[in-house]
């Protein structure tokens, strides 16, 4: 049999260095260009029923986090609503052949989530295909390093809000209607809320935002039976980094700082999304799970 998550390793080795040579991509940035590629689970990820029959929305689910995310949530019996931009279709329509492989149903919903109305829709859309919703994942994220300060476009700042806070603050009020008790929110947060990088001013600041997001959010609606947690990953190998969120000559030795002394892989994430979307994590509510090779946080 091959390897799963269940398989018995030692976490130094259980993938290598991967010492990336310096590359670039504009746009969103795609898994198939980049070199090695991430692993998303699609070969390993094991499920064991523990979604059986949940409806889950889970947003930049075409690559990264959220491809692995979406991959594990179907392998557990999930069917899976997924949100990407229009120009990632490639990765969006590999990610959908996989949830269907698993057997379940897969919906894919492109568009901008930096436009309030397709969040409204992106929801609307999803329960009806879905049937209902009960997992949201707030995962999509921008994020484009900046050397200078004086050089932080007001744009990018806006931009970089409106993707990581705003379109989760429109998404979860969107979906809230639709959520009955025992479902879950997660939120993709980052170290970056703790250990801000000096060239990550705007990013930084959205993931502390989260993080308290998270909490307030989370002790409003425990009453309800709704729970809200976060995820916030440590150097993960994804297209974001490659797209601007790295400065191109800092790729070489990303995620070498670590205690574990490598990045982590996307594949490596989705464990955790499961365990805070399944009734296993009943008790854990407004709790941010730290996944990030060992680097201390509050
Ligand atoms: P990724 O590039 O694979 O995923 C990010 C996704 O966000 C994109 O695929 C895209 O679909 C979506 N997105 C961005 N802007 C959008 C917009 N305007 N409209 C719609 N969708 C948009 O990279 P990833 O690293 O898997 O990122 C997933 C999450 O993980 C992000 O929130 C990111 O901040 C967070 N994160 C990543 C790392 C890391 O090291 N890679 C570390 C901590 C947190
Ligand atoms: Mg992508």
């Amino acid at each position: 049999m091959t390897n799963d998550q269940y398989t018995f390793a030692n976490p130094v080795t259980r993938y290598p260095k991967l010492d990336p040579k310096p590359q670039h991509q504009s746009g969103p940035g795609s898994s198939e260009e980049m070199s090695p590629k991430p692993d998303i689970g699609a070969d390993s990820y094991r499920g064991t029923g523990r979604l059986d029959g949940r409806k889950a929305l889970v947003t930049g689910a075409d690559s990264g986090i959220g491809a692995a995310v979406a991959i594990a949530f179907a392998r557990e019996g999930a069917d899976v609503a997924i949100s990407y931009l229009p120009d990632e279709e490639e990765d969006a329509q590999e990610i959908v052949a996989l949830i269907e492989a698993a057997g379940r149903k897969a919906i894919a919903l492109p568009g901008d989530l930096v436009d309030e109305e397709y969040c409204s829709s992106l929801v609307a859309d999803a329960v009806a295909g879905l049937g209902g919703l009960d997992i949201l994942v707030n995962n999509a994220g921008k994020q484009q390093a900046v050397e200078k300060f004086e050089e932080l476009k007001p744009e990018q700042f806006d931009e970089t809000f409106k993707t990581n806070v705003y379109a989760m603050f429109w998404i979860s009020q969107a979906a809230l209607p639709h959520l009955e008790p025992g479902s879950t929110i997660i939120n993709t947060t980052s170290v970056q809320a703790y250990s801000p990088s000096p060239i990550l001013v705007d990013y930084a600041s959205t993931k502390a935002t989260i993080n308290a997001f998270t909490k307030s959010l989370a002790g409003q609606l425990a009453p309800r039976g709704i729970r809200v947690n976060a995820v916030a990953p440590g150097p993960i190998w994804t297209p974001l980094q490659v797209a601007g969120g790295q400065p191109t000559d800092a790729l070489p030795g990303f995620g070498d700082q670590t205690p574990l002394g490598r990045p982590g892989q996307p594949a490596e994430l989705a464990p955790a999304y499961v365990f805070l979307a399944s009734g296993e994590s009943s008790y854990v509510i407004g709790e941010t799970l730290n996944v990030n090779g060992g680097m201390p946080t509050p």
